[in-house]
């Protein structure tokens, strides 16, 4: 079979891959579409985030739904049954997944992480029953690749701690997390939801997504708030900037929770001072815990529209375009998505 493997900086080519074998209790799935998150975009454009380097091809793609191939009815499965997968499979007996922080496992398994775990970015993939999310029956396979990001964005939005009525809320970045993000802000309690991103269109999509007001530099939190800053920002980008920015637009005691993987693995030095004096609260959020179901019905019941946000489909030959689109902020691509098994 097929996959789009990533051999070096900015070089994807499709090749062979061996026929998944499912170990034990695994059930096979036939990709249907695969989503490129920021992620692995630092993949294509970096070749590592931090210590996670690609040194040998290597199949990115964690954000995919997918279909059952065989009935499997002591897992309630049916074949021809689309379902959404969770890419981590955490140990569950370390003291991290013992406390419930699941998402911090160091000895997880997860789908697309390299060096050793290859991704959805094919046509089969084994998967273990506990990563298998049935989704009702008129989702379709987009917004089954969608509930990975928005999870990531429920997880982020559970560390916000949004407690008080009337909170001031700014998104930094406006990409295909920072768009949930928005959504799910506008659900809580709030009072006005900023979002700020350079790229035009992105910030044209904030917009129509339900922001209250975006521009292209943070500094304009400070008019909009009349010095003061917002209670929330969460931070979406992939800039060192991100971090410096999220802090001077939060207020006086206000939150941050930092979601985005910055470019070379590097924040810009920042000011001490600026994090103390303002006794900021802050929060760095890595991956998800157990939030499927929570997506599944933010999606189902229209709270959140996870389809204007993507705007690119590929074919799998054209994998290369799917990460060079969103990396160059070409043709106003937001979430692309490689739907592995069409021509
Ligand atoms: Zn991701
Ligand atoms: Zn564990």
């Amino acid at each position: 079979m097929r996959a789009a493997y990533i051999h070096g900086i900015r070089d994807i080519r499709v090749g062979d891959k061996p026929t998944p074998q499912p170990a034990a209790n695994e059930v096979l799935l036939s990709v249907s579409a695969v989503g490129v998150c920021g992620s692995d975009l630092h993949y294509y454009k970096e070749g590592a985030i931090g210590s996670a380097r690609i040194s040998q091809p290597f199949v990115p793609g964690h954000e995919f739904a997918a279909h059952v191939i065989e009935d499997r009815p002591e897992l309630g499965l049916k074949a021809g049954q689309l379902v959404a997968v969770d890419p981590a499979k955490p140990c569950g007996h370390c003291e991290w997944c013992e406390r419930g922080h699941v998402n911090l496992c160091p000895n997880v398994e997860f789908m697309g992480a390299p060096p050793t775990t290859h991704g959805a970015m094919t046509e089969l993939i084994s998967a273990a029953p506990s990563q298998i999310f049935p989704v009702p029956d008129n989702f379709t396979d987009i917004q089954a690749v969608m509930l990975e990001p928005l999870g990531v964005a429920i997880h982020a939005m559970d560390l916000a701690k949004m407690k008080r009525v009337l909170e001031t809320v700014a998104i930094i970045g406006s990409g295909p997390i920072g768009l949930c993000l928005l959504q799910l802000a506008k659900l809580m309690c709030k009072d006005k939801v900023y979002a700020i991103d350079p790229v035009g269109y992105r910030a044209s999509l904030a917009k129509k997504l339900g922001a209250d007001e975006v521009a292209d530099s943070h500094t304009a939190i400070a008019d909009w708030t009349g010095g003061r800053g917002v209670d929330l920002v969460l931070e979406a980008t992939n800039s060192p900037m991100g971090f410096q920015i999220a802090a001077e637009s939060a207020r006086i005691g206000g939150r941050v929770v930092l979601v985005g993987i910055p470019d070379g693995d590097q924040y810009v030095p920042l000011s001490a001072s600026l994090l103390r004096r303002k006794g900021l609260d802050i929060k760095m959020s890595r991956r998800m815990g157990h939030v499927y179901e929570r997506a599944i019905k933010l999606v189902a019941g229209g709270r959140v529209d996870v389809d204007t946000m993507v705007t690119h489909r590929f074919a799998l030959d054209k994998a290369d375009d799917a990460f060079s689109y969103p990396a160059e902020f070409h043709d106003g691509a937001v979430k692309t998505i490689i739907l592995p098994n069409q021509a």
